[in-house]
Protein backbone atom coordinates (compact mmCIF):
# COMPACT_ATOMS: atom_id res chain seq x y z
CA UNK A 1 0.00 0.00 0.00
CA UNK A 2 0.79 3.45 -0.20
CA UNK A 3 2.30 5.05 3.26
CA UNK A 4 3.43 8.52 4.47
CA UNK A 5 6.62 7.65 6.53
CA UNK A 6 8.98 9.76 8.10
CA UNK A 7 12.30 8.81 7.24
CA UNK A 8 14.17 11.94 9.40
CA UNK A 9 13.66 14.35 11.84
CA UNK A 10 13.10 17.83 10.30
CA UNK A 11 12.71 16.30 6.59
CA UNK A 12 9.52 16.21 4.95
CA UNK A 13 8.39 12.66 4.94
CA UNK A 14 7.84 10.94 1.57
CA UNK A 15 5.14 8.52 0.08
CA UNK A 16 6.35 5.31 -0.07
CA UNK A 17 5.29 1.75 -1.31
CA UNK A 18 5.20 -0.39 2.11
CA UNK A 19 3.31 -3.62 2.88
CA UNK A 20 -0.44 -3.77 4.11
CA UNK A 21 -0.87 -3.96 8.12
CA UNK A 22 -1.75 -7.85 8.73
CA UNK A 23 -3.75 -8.73 11.51
CA UNK A 24 -2.05 -10.37 14.26
CA UNK A 25 -4.06 -10.74 17.60
CA UNK A 26 -7.80 -11.65 18.02
CA UNK A 27 -9.22 -8.29 18.73
CA UNK A 28 -6.98 -6.51 15.69
CA UNK A 29 -8.87 -4.82 13.12
CA UNK A 30 -7.66 -2.83 9.81
CA UNK A 31 -9.42 -0.18 8.85
CA UNK A 32 -9.45 0.86 5.25
CA UNK A 33 -8.67 4.89 5.68
CA UNK A 34 -11.39 6.96 4.27
CA UNK A 35 -9.75 10.41 5.96
CA UNK A 36 -6.97 11.13 8.12
CA UNK A 37 -6.59 14.44 9.55
CA UNK A 38 -3.14 16.56 9.16
CA UNK A 39 -2.88 17.95 13.11
CA UNK A 40 0.37 20.68 14.48
CA UNK A 41 1.38 17.71 16.71
CA UNK A 42 2.49 15.98 13.28
CA UNK A 43 4.44 18.76 12.40
CA UNK A 44 5.85 18.77 15.93
CA UNK A 45 6.83 15.33 15.65
CA UNK A 46 8.36 16.45 12.34
CA UNK A 47 10.54 18.74 14.17
CA UNK A 48 11.29 16.18 16.71
CA UNK A 49 9.61 16.86 19.58
CA UNK A 50 8.20 13.87 20.41
CA UNK A 51 11.12 12.01 20.02
CA UNK A 52 12.20 11.61 23.22
CA UNK A 53 9.15 10.91 24.69
CA UNK A 54 7.74 8.11 22.14
CA UNK A 55 11.38 6.40 20.69
CA UNK A 56 10.22 5.61 18.11
CA UNK A 57 12.51 4.33 15.63
CA UNK A 58 12.60 5.64 11.79
CA UNK A 59 10.67 5.45 9.54
CA UNK A 60 7.01 5.22 10.82
CA UNK A 61 4.14 6.38 9.24
CA UNK A 62 2.65 9.50 10.70
CA UNK A 63 -1.00 10.15 11.31
CA UNK A 64 -3.37 9.66 14.42
CA UNK A 65 -6.58 11.28 13.44
CA UNK A 66 -8.56 8.29 11.24
CA UNK A 67 -11.58 6.88 10.35
CA UNK A 68 -12.89 4.66 7.18
CA UNK A 69 -14.22 1.34 7.33
CA UNK A 70 -13.76 -1.97 8.31
CA UNK A 71 -11.51 -3.86 6.45
CA UNK A 72 -10.94 -7.18 7.84
CA UNK A 73 -11.33 -8.14 11.56
CA UNK A 74 -9.82 -10.54 14.29
CA UNK A 75 -10.88 -13.81 15.35
CA UNK A 76 -12.39 -12.32 18.42
CA UNK A 77 -14.14 -9.30 17.17
CA UNK A 78 -17.83 -9.89 16.59
CA UNK A 79 -19.96 -6.60 16.88
CA UNK A 80 -17.99 -5.13 14.24
CA UNK A 81 -17.58 -6.40 10.02
CA UNK A 82 -16.16 -5.26 7.35
CA UNK A 83 -18.14 -2.00 5.51
CA UNK A 84 -18.70 -0.61 8.73
CA UNK A 85 -17.95 3.15 8.59
CA UNK A 86 -16.08 4.00 11.54
CA UNK A 87 -13.82 6.66 13.69
CA UNK A 88 -11.06 5.62 15.02
CA UNK A 89 -10.08 6.46 18.97
CA UNK A 90 -6.60 7.50 19.25
CA UNK A 91 -5.66 5.13 21.82
CA UNK A 92 -5.20 1.28 21.24
CA UNK A 93 -6.29 0.20 25.03
CA UNK A 94 -6.06 -2.82 26.75
CA UNK A 95 -9.40 -3.29 28.38
CA UNK A 96 -8.31 -4.38 31.50
CA UNK A 97 -6.25 -1.79 33.65
CA UNK A 98 -7.70 -0.10 36.38
CA UNK A 99 -7.71 3.00 33.90
CA UNK A 100 -9.50 1.56 31.57
CA UNK A 101 -12.08 -0.12 33.99
CA UNK A 102 -13.11 3.63 34.73
CA UNK A 103 -13.18 4.59 31.33
CA UNK A 104 -10.20 6.97 31.49
CA UNK A 105 -9.10 5.60 27.59
CA UNK A 106 -5.96 7.84 27.52
CA UNK A 107 -4.25 6.51 30.89
CA UNK A 108 -4.25 2.88 30.17
CA UNK A 109 -1.17 1.31 31.29
CA UNK A 110 -0.80 -0.71 28.10
CA UNK A 111 -1.58 1.18 25.02
CA UNK A 112 -0.15 1.80 21.73
CA UNK A 113 -0.93 5.25 20.00
CA UNK A 114 -0.46 4.85 16.21
CA UNK A 115 0.55 7.78 14.28
CA UNK A 116 2.54 8.53 17.60
CA UNK A 117 4.15 5.60 18.73
CA UNK A 118 3.12 2.90 16.08
CA UNK A 119 2.61 3.11 12.35
CA UNK A 120 -0.07 5.60 11.62
CA UNK A 121 -2.98 6.56 9.25
CA UNK A 122 -1.85 8.29 6.48
CA UNK A 123 -1.29 5.19 4.22
CA UNK A 124 -4.41 3.40 2.63
CA UNK A 125 -4.57 0.68 5.80
CA UNK A 126 -4.59 1.18 9.38
CA UNK A 127 -3.85 -1.73 11.82
CA UNK A 128 -5.63 -0.76 15.45
CA UNK A 129 -8.12 -2.80 17.77
CA UNK A 130 -11.82 -3.23 18.33
CA UNK A 131 -11.75 -1.30 21.00
CA UNK A 132 -10.53 1.76 19.78
CA UNK A 133 -13.42 1.80 17.20
CA UNK A 134 -16.49 3.91 17.19
CA UNK A 135 -19.24 3.03 14.45
CA UNK A 136 -20.25 6.31 12.60
CA UNK A 137 -24.15 7.26 12.98
CA UNK A 138 -25.61 6.61 9.29
CA UNK A 139 -25.16 9.44 6.80
CA UNK A 140 -21.68 10.73 8.52
CA UNK A 141 -19.11 10.17 6.04
CA UNK A 142 -15.31 9.14 7.58
CA UNK A 143 -13.15 11.70 5.86
CA UNK A 144 -15.61 14.62 7.18
CA UNK A 145 -15.15 13.50 10.48
CA UNK A 146 -11.45 11.98 10.64
CA UNK A 147 -10.14 15.03 12.24
CA UNK A 148 -12.82 14.77 15.43
CA UNK A 149 -10.50 11.69 16.46
CA UNK A 150 -8.15 13.89 18.40
CA UNK A 151 -8.47 17.70 16.99
CA UNK A 152 -12.54 17.29 17.96
CA UNK A 153 -12.21 14.85 20.41
CA UNK A 154 -9.55 17.20 22.34
CA UNK A 155 -11.94 20.48 22.17
CA UNK A 156 -14.77 17.83 23.51
CA UNK A 157 -13.23 16.80 26.36
CA UNK A 158 -12.07 20.18 27.60
CA UNK A 159 -15.49 21.27 27.31
CA UNK A 160 -16.94 18.66 28.92
CA UNK A 161 -14.91 18.81 31.47
CA UNK A 162 -15.22 22.54 32.10
CA UNK A 163 -19.30 21.97 31.94
CA UNK A 164 -18.82 18.92 34.76
CA UNK A 165 -17.33 21.12 36.83
CA UNK A 166 -20.02 23.65 36.62
CA UNK A 167 -17.58 26.45 35.15
CA UNK A 168 -19.86 27.23 32.02
CA UNK A 169 -23.11 27.57 34.01
CA UNK A 170 -25.68 30.63 32.47
CA UNK A 171 -24.09 33.69 33.29
CA UNK A 172 -20.82 32.42 33.27
CA UNK A 173 -17.41 33.48 30.48
CA UNK A 174 -15.91 30.95 28.51
CA UNK A 175 -13.10 32.09 26.33
CA UNK A 176 -11.38 30.42 23.70
CA UNK A 177 -8.31 31.20 22.06
CA UNK A 178 -7.53 30.38 18.93
CA UNK A 179 -10.88 29.70 17.15
CA UNK A 180 -8.66 27.00 14.34
CA UNK A 181 -8.67 23.21 14.35
CA UNK A 182 -9.65 22.74 17.68
CA UNK A 183 -10.93 25.79 19.18
CA UNK A 184 -14.02 25.70 16.54
CA UNK A 185 -14.88 22.09 17.42
CA UNK A 186 -14.79 23.95 21.43
CA UNK A 187 -16.99 26.60 20.40
CA UNK A 188 -19.21 24.49 18.70
CA UNK A 189 -19.06 21.89 21.59
CA UNK A 190 -19.77 25.14 24.13
CA UNK A 191 -22.51 26.19 22.71
CA UNK A 192 -24.13 22.86 22.28
CA UNK A 193 -23.71 21.79 26.10
CA UNK A 194 -23.49 24.93 28.09
CA UNK A 195 -25.01 27.87 29.12
CA UNK A 196 -22.14 30.70 29.83
CA UNK A 197 -21.49 33.33 27.53
CA UNK A 198 -18.54 32.60 24.81
CA UNK A 199 -15.59 35.19 24.11
CA UNK A 200 -14.07 34.29 20.98
CA UNK A 201 -10.01 35.37 20.60
CA UNK A 202 -8.14 34.97 17.37
CA UNK A 203 -5.76 37.26 15.35
CA UNK A 204 -7.69 37.01 12.02
CA UNK A 205 -10.77 38.80 11.42
CA UNK A 206 -11.94 36.29 9.23
CA UNK A 207 -11.95 33.56 11.82
CA UNK A 208 -13.76 36.03 13.93
CA UNK A 209 -16.97 36.56 11.71
CA UNK A 210 -17.08 32.82 11.32
CA UNK A 211 -16.79 32.65 15.11
CA UNK A 212 -20.08 34.11 15.55
CA UNK A 213 -21.50 31.84 13.32
CA UNK A 214 -20.41 28.99 15.46
CA UNK A 215 -21.95 30.34 18.50
CA UNK A 216 -19.90 33.87 19.89
CA UNK A 217 -21.23 35.72 21.94
CA UNK A 218 -18.59 38.27 21.55
CA UNK A 219 -15.46 38.12 19.78
CA UNK A 220 -11.95 39.78 20.16
CA UNK A 221 -9.14 40.45 18.13
CA UNK A 222 -5.54 39.97 18.98
CA UNK A 223 -3.88 43.29 18.67
CA UNK A 224 -2.39 43.52 22.24
CA UNK A 225 -5.46 44.94 23.94
CA UNK A 226 -7.58 41.43 23.75
CA UNK A 227 -6.54 41.13 27.82
CA UNK A 228 -8.50 44.60 28.52
CA UNK A 229 -11.29 44.18 26.38
CA UNK A 230 -12.07 40.62 27.71
CA UNK A 231 -11.75 41.86 31.04
CA UNK A 232 -13.86 44.88 30.20
CA UNK A 233 -16.87 42.41 28.64
CA UNK A 234 -16.41 40.17 32.29
CA UNK A 235 -16.98 43.23 34.16
CA UNK A 236 -13.55 43.44 35.23
CA UNK A 237 -13.22 39.99 36.76
CA UNK A 238 -11.86 37.64 33.61
CA UNK A 239 -13.82 34.88 32.91
CA UNK A 240 -15.01 31.32 34.63
CA UNK A 241 -12.87 29.24 32.26
CA UNK A 242 -10.19 30.34 29.55
CA UNK A 243 -9.33 27.35 26.67
CA UNK A 244 -5.85 28.35 25.29
CA UNK A 245 -6.14 26.31 22.09
CA UNK A 246 -2.72 28.24 21.08
CA UNK A 247 -0.17 27.74 23.88
CA UNK A 248 2.54 29.86 22.58
CA UNK A 249 3.22 33.15 21.22
CA UNK A 250 1.96 35.05 24.29
CA UNK A 251 -1.36 33.31 24.62
CA UNK A 252 -0.57 31.49 27.19
CA UNK A 253 0.36 34.87 29.58
CA UNK A 254 -2.85 36.36 28.34
CA UNK A 255 -4.84 33.34 28.86
CA UNK A 256 -3.71 33.52 32.80
CA UNK A 257 -4.81 36.83 33.10
CA UNK A 258 -7.93 36.64 31.65
CA UNK A 259 -8.88 33.71 34.08
CA UNK A 260 -10.79 35.43 36.76
CA UNK A 261 -10.55 33.99 40.55
CA UNK A 262 -11.05 30.36 41.44
CA UNK A 263 -11.15 29.75 37.74
CA UNK A 264 -9.90 27.29 35.80
CA UNK A 265 -7.07 28.07 32.92
CA UNK A 266 -7.63 25.16 30.16
CA UNK A 267 -3.77 23.89 29.01
CA UNK A 268 -4.71 22.64 25.64
CA UNK A 269 -2.52 24.22 22.78
CA UNK A 270 1.33 23.83 23.61
CA UNK A 271 4.71 24.43 22.64
CA UNK A 272 5.69 27.30 25.52
CA UNK A 273 6.43 26.87 29.52
CA UNK A 274 4.36 28.07 31.74
CA UNK A 275 5.95 30.43 33.83
CA UNK A 276 3.14 31.94 36.95
CA UNK A 277 4.69 33.53 39.83
CA UNK A 278 2.88 30.29 42.80
CA UNK A 279 2.09 32.97 45.05
CA UNK A 280 -0.56 34.33 41.94
CA UNK A 281 -1.79 30.67 41.73
CA UNK A 282 -2.47 30.49 45.95
CA UNK A 283 -3.69 34.27 46.52
CA UNK A 284 -6.49 33.86 43.91
CA UNK A 285 -6.54 29.78 43.66
CA UNK A 286 -6.62 29.72 39.69
CA UNK A 287 -5.92 26.05 38.10
CA UNK A 288 -4.36 25.07 35.49
CA UNK A 289 -5.70 21.85 33.77
CA UNK A 290 -4.15 20.01 31.16
CA UNK A 291 -5.89 18.24 28.74
CA UNK A 292 -5.15 14.94 26.73
CA UNK A 293 -7.02 13.50 24.03
CA UNK A 294 -10.70 12.17 25.19
CA UNK A 295 -11.85 9.34 25.98
CA UNK A 296 -13.68 6.60 24.20
CA UNK A 297 -17.72 7.51 25.60
CA UNK A 298 -16.27 11.28 24.43
CA UNK A 299 -15.52 10.42 20.69
CA UNK A 300 -19.06 8.60 20.86
CA UNK A 301 -20.79 11.43 22.14
CA UNK A 302 -19.13 14.14 19.74
CA UNK A 303 -20.24 11.91 16.86
CA UNK A 304 -24.15 12.18 17.90
CA UNK A 305 -23.23 15.89 18.09
CA UNK A 306 -22.08 15.61 14.38
CA UNK A 307 -24.99 13.48 13.21
CA UNK A 308 -27.61 16.13 14.60
CA UNK A 309 -25.54 19.20 13.08
CA UNK A 310 -24.90 20.62 16.35
CA UNK A 311 -20.56 20.50 15.27
CA UNK A 312 -19.61 20.50 12.00
CA UNK A 313 -15.66 20.25 10.99
CA UNK A 314 -14.31 23.21 8.78
CA UNK A 315 -12.24 20.67 5.93
CA UNK A 316 -10.01 21.44 3.42
CA UNK A 317 -8.59 18.11 1.24
CA UNK A 318 -5.83 17.08 -0.15
CA UNK A 319 -4.43 14.15 -1.54
CA UNK A 320 -2.63 11.40 0.37
CA UNK A 321 0.41 12.27 -2.56
CA UNK A 322 -0.02 15.82 -1.62
CA UNK A 323 0.67 15.35 2.81
CA UNK A 324 3.75 17.48 2.13
CA UNK A 325 2.03 20.22 0.47
CA UNK A 326 -0.70 20.10 3.13
CA UNK A 327 1.81 20.18 6.02
CA UNK A 328 3.74 23.14 4.15
CA UNK A 329 0.46 25.11 4.02
CA UNK A 330 -0.28 24.35 8.08
CA UNK A 331 3.02 24.90 8.41
CA UNK A 332 3.18 28.39 7.29
CA UNK A 333 -0.52 29.02 8.56
CA UNK A 334 -2.14 29.28 5.33
CA UNK A 335 -4.34 25.99 5.73
CA UNK A 336 -8.14 27.19 6.38
CA UNK A 337 -9.73 24.53 8.20
CA UNK A 338 -8.19 21.51 9.02
CA UNK A 339 -6.02 19.70 6.51
CA UNK A 340 -7.55 15.94 6.03
CA UNK A 341 -5.66 13.47 3.64
CA UNK A 342 -7.62 10.74 1.39
CA UNK A 343 -6.16 8.32 0.18
ZN1 LIG B 1 -4.00 15.57 16.29
ZN1 LIG C 1 -5.84 -0.41 29.79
Amino acid sequence: MKAVRLHAYDQWPSVDEVPDPKIEGPFDVIVKIGGAGLCRTDLHIWEGQWAPKTGIELPYIIGHENAGWVHEVGSAVEHLKPGDAVICHTQETCGFCLPCRRGDDMHCLDSTFPGINVDGGWAEYLKTNARALVKLPDGVEPADVAAHADAGLTAYHATKKANLDGAMMPGMFSVIIGVGGLGHIGLQSAKAMSGANIIAVDTSDEVLELSRGWGADFTVKVDGSEVDKVLDITNGHGAEVVFDYVGEKGALESAWAMTRRHGFHYVIGYGENVNVPTIDIISTERSFIGNLVGTYVDLAELMVLQAEGKVTLHTQKFALDEAVDAMKELHHERLHGRGILIP
